[in-house]
């Protein structure tokens, strides 16, 4: 038995864990030759194509210049230049950009800069508003903010309340809003929310008019307004942010997974002027207080340079305008089936339910499906009842083609199993 302890695995079922040798655009190769296409972008990380020959090259140079430098104090080049070319290309007034390593630690230093922000006024706020449904990481601060659920059964005594406004159901959207209007008047420091789509919640969406009544709300009662765009960043949704969508700029932005466009680990929290100048002072007691060893790495800080250059000389947004009307029409054509329910799609991504008496993310659907498309070289991974296709934007017509046909498939079978096998 190999002693890798996998994520999100249960070791005590023995389901086959396949071996990947190489990936190549939105295909992976396993080493016993079998190609499997990436429908889920590597857990939502993958925008451009794995392997994209300028991040790979970029990697390479960078990692025979300047492999590793401490960031507290010491500087370089690659995060300079990522960080003025991400204040250049996020919405204006995100001035100030901390560096960190994964979505969730860039979830935790947005808390830590709202909360240090009003203690530094001297104005200590310490409340945090979220949304139903939401995920922010795996982090005990990442798991407070998130959904509860089996997931962080073991772990309740140790996360902090949260006041949660209900997720905006259609016909229940003006409810949201006064739940989140009331919680705002007892001053907590933050309201953290995923713009447009709840990722890990099940692909939940609602539109930019309720996000962006959400930020006024916000701005009205002078609660910090944090987008979590750590999935909906880098063009899933359509556009480059979520945000932008709602013509909303928040006060603290969370970015990672497409920031290397999925090649290596980096995160960024960015802040307006107003939360890095109540940090900013000759007294060191109200410096921001947080680091981590590989903060701003330079090998990290390359490929996020190289993502950015491939945004601004390749036609992304053609490409992912492309993969969303390709979505689209697959998508209408799985709505036909009984079995299929509420379908949806914002941008690159595409949703809906299975109809099943059983739902939840327990539910046997999902492992299920999993096997069934890895069997038919589709790399999927349902949220319960909840499938959902989110390729690279490279994905070409004809794998997009065979992903949609395991769908059908694995309907026909779970009613019928003698169908196949
Ligand atoms: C994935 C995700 C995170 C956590 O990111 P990690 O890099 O896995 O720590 C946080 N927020 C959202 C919205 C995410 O989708």
């Amino acid at each position: 038995m190999s002693p890798v302890w996998h994520p999100f695995t249960q070791h005590g079922l023995n389901e086959p864990i396949p071996r990947v040798a190489r990936a190549e655009g939105a295909a992976l190769y396993t080493s016993d030759g079998a190609r499997i296409i990436d429908a889920i972008s590597s857990w939502w990380v993958t925008t451009h194509g794995h392997c994209h020959p300028r991040i790979a090259a970029a990697i390479a140079a960078q990692a025979a210049t300047l492999d590793q430098i401490i960031f507290a104090g010491w500087t370089h080049e690659p995060a300079e230049t990522l960080a003025r070319d991400l204040v250049a290309m996020m919405p204006a007034g995100l001035d100030h950009v901390f560096f960190s390593d994964s979505g969730s630690t860039a979830v935790e230093v947005a808390l830590k800069m709202a909360l240090g922000t009003w203690g530094n006024r001297g104005e200590p706020r310490h409340g945090v508003v979220v949304l139903e449904h939401s995920y922010h990481g795996d982090t005990i601060g990442g798991m407070s903010i998130g959904a509860r659920g089996v997931f962080n059964q073991a772990y309740q005594p140790l996360l902090f309340d949260v006041a949660t406004v209900p997720f905006p159901e259609p016909g229940h959207e003006q409810a949201s809003l006064d739940a989140l209007e009331a919680h705002c008047r007892a001053k907590p420091a933050a309201f953290i929310v995923e713009p447009l789509v709840l990722g890990a919640g099940g692909m939940k969406i609602y539109s930019p008019a309720l996000l962006a009544e959400m930020r006024a709300i916000c701005a009205r009662h002078d609660v910090l307004f944090i987008a979590d765009e750590v999935m909906t960043g880098w063009g899933r949704t359509g556009t480059l942010l979520a945000c932008e969508q709602a013509g909303v700029v928040p006060d603290i932005l969370c970015l990672s997974k497409g920031l290397t466009g999925g090649a290596v680990p980096l995160a960024v929290t960015m802040a307006t002027a107003p939360i890095f100048e109540a940090h900013r002072s000759p007294d060191r007691s109200r410096m921001f207080f947080h680091s981590s060893s590989y903060t701003a790495n330079p090998i990290a800080c390359a490929a996020a340079n190289a993502n950015l250059a491939i945004w601004r000389d390749e036609p992304v947004h053609d490409r992912i305008a492309t993969l969303g009307a390709r979505q689209q029409a697959r998508l209408d054509a799985v709505a036909a089936h009984p079995a299929v329910r509420d379908t949806r799609r914002l941008g690159t991504i595409a949703a809906f339910e299975i109809e099943q008496p059983e739902s939840g993310y327990l539910s046997a659907i999902a492992p299920a499906l999993m096997a069934f498309a890895r069997e038919s070289g589709v790399l999927l991974r349902p949220l319960g009842n909840t499938v959902y296709v989110m390729p690279p934007y490279c994905i070409d017509a004809a794998d997009l083609d065979r992903v949609y046909a395991v769908i059908p498939a694995f309907l026909d079978w779970l009613a019928n199993p003698a169908s196949r096998r």
